[in-house]
């Protein structure tokens, strides 16, 4: 899988597919490629099989099974959450509430609501890419319905304290969705301890396949289901299930799962390491987030008055993958709205380089990277 001399440190853009959930794919693929909604033995397999995922993915997650709802991914699963929760209200009256950090597939969904008369507030955070529980208190209204904050965040990789921010929402009688595409499989998330109502994810940030996600909704919450068309996942969510990327999505979050302690302690101590030796090579280099609060082998570094871009296609030429922010907006020359909410100006923000490192990575890889960093950095 792993190119001769290439390093992939691009793991919040997507990851490589994990053996295991390979394997248990494979079958789903060519063999036992029933329709799950079929009656004949085929089918009743892949029914099969999509139940005992649901249960895994349920388990890794603190969840019923009957809370999991398969989806394409992250994107829509985030879509769902917000549409679907007020789809059925009258539009004027409805208020929703998010950070000025969320994913494309929050924000977006925000402005085609409030296109529909939904009224929509959207909180700043701090300098860490902290929300603070005072400012979304200071948001709330009696008609806001629904809080939606990201677990943690695509860029920075700050972690947010969704358990009290939650119970912060649910205090004003308002439902609390996060999108957790970053963090399920990477840190603990128990939706029950967490109290949450509805979170995302997507199976390809877990060394899943792509194309697969799901949506986490609580037992009682009613939403709508958002495609029109047939009556899988329980009249939720139409269209012929993805039976072998679900099932490969349930491995892989197994997988993840069962090595989470271990996996998050050796991808904190790499990134440790790497901040250190770019600290010392790259006197001017600035780290953005919450180093004490961030996702495990996550670094989003400045190099104020350097062209980031410029910076990546180098360490491209030498075989190394990161990223200039979120893989989504990398193809824009605009600033990112994340730098911007956590106040880098326009010349450090330039600079930055994200950098995410996976559990395939090495502690050669990441010596390789901060010389060839400060290499290209010296030059640029
Ligand atoms: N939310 C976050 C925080 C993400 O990082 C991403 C993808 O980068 C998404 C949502 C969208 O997920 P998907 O690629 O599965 O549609």
């Amino acid at each position: 899988m792993k190119k001769m001399n290439n390093i992939y440190a691009d793991h919040s853009a997507t990851t490589p597919l994990l053996s295991e959930a390979l394997e248990a794919m494979m079958p789903y693929l060519q063999e036992d490629y029933g329709n799950p909604s079929s009656l004949h033995g085929r089918g009743v397999m892949a029914r099969r099989a999509v139940e005992e995922a649901r249960a895994r993915v349920a388990e890794c997650i603190g969840a019923y099974a009957d809370e999991i709802y398969f989806t394409s991914g992250g994107t829509e699963s985030d879509n769902w959450a917000l549409f679907g929760t007020v789809m059925d209200m009258r539009k004027k009256d409805c208020h929703l509430v998010v950070s000025s950090i969320e994913h494309h597939a929050v924000l977006n969904s925000c402005k085609a609501l409030k296109g529909e008369g939904v009224e929509v507030t959207c909180i700043p955070v701090t300098v860490d890419g902290r929300v603070e529980v005072s400012e979304l208190m200071k948001a709330l209204r009696q008609e806001t319905r629904l809080v939606s904050i990201m677990f943690a965040n695509n860029e920075i990789g700050t972690i947010q304290k969704i358990g009290e921010l939650a119970s912060v929402a649910h205090m004003n009688g308002t439902l609390f969705h996060t999108d957790a595409v970053q963090a399920v499989g990477h840190v603990k998330v128990d939706v029950k301890e967490l109290g949450v109502d509805m979170l995302s994810a997507s199976a390809h940030k877990f060394n899943g396949p792509k194309g697969v996600g799901f949506l986490y909704v609580k037992r009682g919450i009613v939403i709508s289901p958002f495609h029109c068309g047939g009556h899988q996942e329980g009249g939720m969510r139409a269209g012929t299930e993805n039976v072998a990327g679900i099932v490969g999505m349930a491995a892989a979050l197994d997988f993840h799962t069962r090595n989470l302690v271990v996996n998050e302690r050796r991808l904190s101590s790499l990134a440790e390491l790497l901040i250190g030796m770019i600290a010392e090579e790259c006197q001017n280099a600035v780290f953005n987030g919450d180093r004490k609060q961030c996702l495990p082998g996550h670094i989003s570094v400045s190099f104020p008055g350097c062209d980031g871009e410029a910076l990546l296609h180098m360490l491209d030429l030498k075989g190394i993958c990161v990223s200039t922010g979120a893989a989504c907006n990398s193809r824009t020359t605009e600033i990112s709205y994340v730098l911007k909410a956590i106040g880098l100006d326009e010349r450090t923000a330039k600079g930055t380089l994200r950098i995410s490192l996976g559990y395939e990575n090495s502690e050669e890889e990441i010596r390789r990277i901060a010389s060839t960093l400060a290499g290209v950095v010296k030059k640029v």
